[in-house]
Parts: structure tokens; C-alpha cells; sequence
């Protein structure tokens, strides 16, 4: 019996407004789905409490961070918050050749970029079930100050149309469900005949077949 191939991994790009909960949904995700691998993007912010180099960010300097970006090493970068984050290339690409799928937790202007550079990925918008809500979630992180709960807040009432340019929604009133949801859509587009290698697997049934005949 043979198993049925991709052809390659897919980006799954996530995108949604500060306190949507992209990161917990993403970790629970990877928690709950093979095949699956976290892009760490480069930021020139600094590490926030228990935040580890390497693991959810590489945090870089300014002097790094616009080396990488003119030597082409970014897939997309963009300015946010005030600080600097991009997603490196090279990951994504190998680890997409290896089959694996690859998680992108970026902002609008970076899910744009990705849009254009590399149409096979899919779009995912996770939005907050109220602004109430978010509110809370912003607040309750205790990593920002109160300024920059804020500025994040108020940029938050401009991002929610974004979501028209996404190809999947999904709202993160119960985290349980919101990982189902994007596990879900993720299945699903595993299974498109355009992304598997049916050529070789039909060829192996077919092998089988002739196998049987002649018993
Ligand atoms: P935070 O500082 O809260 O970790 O992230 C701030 C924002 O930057 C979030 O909306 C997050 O999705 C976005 N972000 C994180 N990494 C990247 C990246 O590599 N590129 C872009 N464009 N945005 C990113």
C-alpha cells in the first residue's frame, strides 16, 4: 500500500489583530497537526518576558536586520509598531521542499507581500470575537505599556477590513475551536488534487492492479 504524497508544503499565512491570539492558537496548533513547522521571524524589537532568541523571534539588531533585507534574505518584511519584522526566505523554502507546511504569524502588510510572492500559500484572518475582548487580551499580556496598548488598540478598529483579503476566517471566541477550525481548512487544502502527487500514486495502484491479475 502506498500513501499519498505532496507535491510540496504549503505557507499557511495567519494574520489578525494584536490580541486576536494568533501566537496560543498557532502554538496549539502545531500541538495538534503533523507535518507542520513555525516560521521564526527576525524583529528588531526587544525579547519580551520568557520570550526565548531563536524560539519566537530572532531578535536582531538594526544593523542585522537591514543586512538580511539587502541581501535578499527576507521573504517580506514590514514596520510594525514601530519596529522592524520580516520572515526569512530560507526556511520556507526548504522546509515547504521537504513537505511540510509552513506557519507564518505576520501582520497585514507582510500577508500582502506573501500574497504576491507566493500565491500558492493560504490566507487566514483570525479575528476577536469583540472588541471587548481584545481589549482585555491586549491588557492582560502585562508586556506592553500602556501607551503601547493603545496605539495597538486603536490600530486594531483599522485592521478589521483586512480581513476581506484573506481566503479563510476564523473568530477566536473558544480556543479549542478556533485550533479545530484552522486545523480543518488546513486538512482540506491538503487534499486538493493540485497540491498531491497522484501521477506517482496512480501509477503505484496500477502496479497493484496488474499484480492481482496475474494471480
Ligand atoms: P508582536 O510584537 O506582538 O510579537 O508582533 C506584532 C505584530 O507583528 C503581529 O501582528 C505579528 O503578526 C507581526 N509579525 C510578527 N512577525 C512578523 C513578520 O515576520 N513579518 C511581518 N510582516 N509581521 C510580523
Amino acid at each position: 500500500m502506498s500513501s499519498l504524497r505532496r507535491k510540496q508544503g504549503f505557507l499557511v499565512v495567519i494574520s489578525g489583530p494584536s490580541g486576536a491570539g494568533k501566537n496560543t492558537v498557532v502554538n496549539e496548533l502545531g500541538k495538534r497537526l503533523d507535518r507542520i513547522r513555525y516560521s521564526v521571524s527576525a524583529t528588531t524589537r526587544p525579547p519580551g518576558p520568557g520570550e526565548v532568541d531563536g524560539v519566537h523571534y530572532d531578535f536582531v539588531t538594526h544593523d542585522e536586520f537591514q543586512e538580511m533585507r539587502e541581501a535578499g534574505e527576507l521573504l517580506e518584511w514590514a514596520t510594525v509598531y514601530g519596529n522592524f519584522y520580516g520572515t526569512p526566505r530560507r526556511f520556507i523554502e526548504e522546509t515547504t521542499a521537504e513537505g511540510y507546511d509552513v506557519i507564518l504569524d505576520i501582520d497585514i502588510q507582510g500577508a500582502r507581500q506573501v500574497r504576491s510572492r507566493w500565491p500558492a500559500g493560504i490566507f487566514v484572518y483570525l479575528m476577536p470575537p469583540s472588541m471587548e475582548e481584545l481589549w482585555r487580551r491586549i491588557c492582560a499580556r502585562g508586556r506592553d505599556s500602556r501607551d503601547a496598548i493603545n496605539s495597538r488598540f486603536n490600530l486594531a478598529w483599522d485592521e478589521l477590513e483586512a480581513v476581506f483579503d484573506y481566503d479563510y476566517v476564523v473568530v477566536n471566541s473558544n480556543l479549542d475551536e478556533a485550533v479545530d477550525n484552522l486545523r480543518a481548512i488546513i486538512t482540506a487544502e491538503r487534499s486538493k488534487v493540485a497540491r498531491c502527487d497522484l501521477v506517482g500514486f496512480i501509477k503505484n495502484l496500477k502496479t497493484n492492479r496488474r499484480c492481482n491479475s496475474s494471480e
